[in-house]
């Protein structure tokens, strides 16, 4: 990844999707907003328990720093469920101005529409980007460790394959900055969930590798590993450029988006 600035947000961006001009992509941080501790600053999440107004002024700023209307960034829910959605014309803005109009129980997104930026909040959770070039498909979606187990970034590809007709040779993925094995302790319940390759021990505690796991997964299905980027920032370390729920548990949520242009 690399970082790039409009005004005073930083913003960062995928080497492996930014070389294609006909989508537009953006990974935010904290920084430019207009929210108080312990939401400072550029915090995109309504359900939080920032004040609603900040949140709405701090995604216009974004949005017109980005060019992009906000008419245009459509959310869901999140409930960390695995359900992908389809997302048609009829669809677009949904929960851009308020977390009640947010596509209901949905975790992932995709579309063909030109001029719908879907967009997933994280603070921890890995944020996957899925672009395949050649049928011009775009997706999003955010795995913790629910996710993970119920395979999302697999779910995500089968929409592309079969929804789309998609190979999955074709698609590039960007996997954003997220809790690292570093960080993020788990208790033997959620370990047990996962095969060992993706646990590390250290100091009698057992540290869960999320990106590796949603990495593998991808794989799996046939994703080439050169087609994959992995940001390896951990959100936890990297408390002051992204928020994590982990550092602390009241905090805001930075905002993973992904567009076709009109
Ligand atoms: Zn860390």
């Amino acid at each position: 990844m690399f970082e790039g600035r409009i005004d005073d947000i930083s913003l960062w961006f995928f080497e492996n999707l930014a070389g294609h001009e006909e989508i537009f992509h953006f990974v935010s941080t904290r920084s430019g907003g207009f929210s108080s501790p312990p939401y400072d600053s550029l915090n995109l999440g309504f359900h939080v328990g920032d004040e609603p107004e900040v949140v709405l002024k701090n995604r216009k700023k974004l949005a017109s720093a980005l060019g992009v209307p906000l008419e245009s960034f459509t959310f869901a829910e999140q409930v960390h469920d695995g359900r992908v959605m389809v997302v048609g014309e009829e669809l677009k803005g949904r929960g851009a101005f308020g977390r009640d109009t947010a596509i209901k129980a949905a975790d992932a997104m995709v579309t063909d529409v030109p001029g719908i930026c879907l967009t997933v909040l994280v603070a921890d959770c890995v944020p996957l980007l899925f672009y395949h070039p050649e049928k011009k498909v775009v997706g999003v979606a955010h795995a913790g460790w629910r996710g993970t187990v119920r395979c999302i970034a697999q779910s995500v590809l089968r929409v592309f394959v079969e929804g789309f007709g998609c190979s999955p040779e074709g698609i590039l993925v960007g996997l954003g900055p997220s809790i690292g094995p570093c960080c993020y302790e788990v208790g033997p319940d959620v370990a047990s969930l996962f095969d060992g390759r993706f646990l590390k021990f250290r100091g009698g505690k057992t540290y869960l590798d999320l990106r590796e796991a949603n990495r593998a997964q991808l794989m799996e299905m046939g994703v080439p590993e050169e087609k994959v980027e992995v940001a390896r920032t951990c959100t936890c370390c990297n408390h002051k450029f992204f928020f994590s729920a982990r550092r602390s548990p009241r905090t805001g949520r930075f905002g993973v988006g992904i567009m076709l242009r009109p």
